[in-house]
């Protein structure tokens, strides 16, 4: 039996007085939570959410690390520096960081071992744009995303978390309804068991709008591991919500 995973990605929001409050009502709120749960924080407030998670059940995130290792790559930070503040787990390939930032499926499956070299579980997105399901190329996006990272990582891959987050669903209110989630994640595991014996194993989350109304008919898939969940990961009520929902 798979534990859950609801890991909490802030993207770009929160403040000093913002995150301790959050963190303090996750924490009131927790009681004995059944599912794992992290939250990926802005790289800034790592050190100040690192304090306010200690001693708790909640695990640091970041959000985004380095392809490189170390040098001239001004604003940017390695996966090295990450570990030194206790981060557990880094999204990869966000799909915000696929389309503003040009990420490829090569850069993000680099960015994948770059975390695994130093510890961390990489939480690697994948999802299609609203286009791309419309023409019928869901499954053959997603694969085609998966195997980069399957290849650049070869029998680490099971050390992975996998997200499938359809663009077209992330921030916009609209849901992949169960089904769908539950067939892409289905098509995930299949690819996942063609390179390694530990697939059966290996967390897929889902993400795109998940929030407290949908999380139980979307966490009770068979092949639906957890949730990244964004707005909902904001507003301490309905994240402990989804976290008792993966319970
Ligand atoms: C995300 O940012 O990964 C996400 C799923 O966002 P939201 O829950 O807001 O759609």
């Amino acid at each position: 039996m798979r534990k859950k995973l609801i890991a909490g990605n802030w993207k770009m929001n929160g403040s000093l007085a913002a995150n301790e409050a959050l963190v303090a009502a996750l924490r009131a709120g927790m009681g004995n939570a059944q599912c794992l749960v992290a939250v990926c924080v802005p790289a800034p407030y790592l050190a100040q959410v690192q304090q306010l998670v200690a001693g708790s059940a909640i695990d640091l995130g970041a959000q985004d690390v380095s392809q490189h290792e170390s040098g001239a790559f001004t604003g940017e930070f390695s996966a090295g520096m990450l570990r030194d503040f206790g981060v557990r787990y880094c999204l990869v390939g966000h799909s915000e960081r696929r389309q503003y930032h040009s990420e490829t499926d090569v850069v993000v499956a680099t960015k994948a071992q770059r975390a695994l070299a130093a510890g961390i579980t990489p939480i690697v997105c994948v999802g299609e744009t609203l286009a791309e399901r419309e023409a019928g190329r869901t499954e053959e996006v997603v694969k085609r995303q998966m195997a980069a990272v399957i290849h650049a990582n070869g029998h680490c891959i099971s050390e992975i978390v996998v997200a499938y987050e359809p663009v077209w669903a992330i921030g916009t209110g609209k849901t992949a309804t169960p089904e769908q989630a539950q067939q892409v994640h289905a098509v995930l595991r299949s690819q996942l068991h063609a390179a390694t014996e530990q697939a059966e194993r290996m967390l897929i989350l889902y993400g795109g709008s998940m929030n407290a109304a949908n999380a139980s008919q979307l966490l009770g898939q068979a092949d639906i591991d957890g949730g990244l969940i964004g707005g909902a990961s904001l507003k301490a009520p309905d994240f402990l919500t989804i976290i008792a929902a993966a319970g």
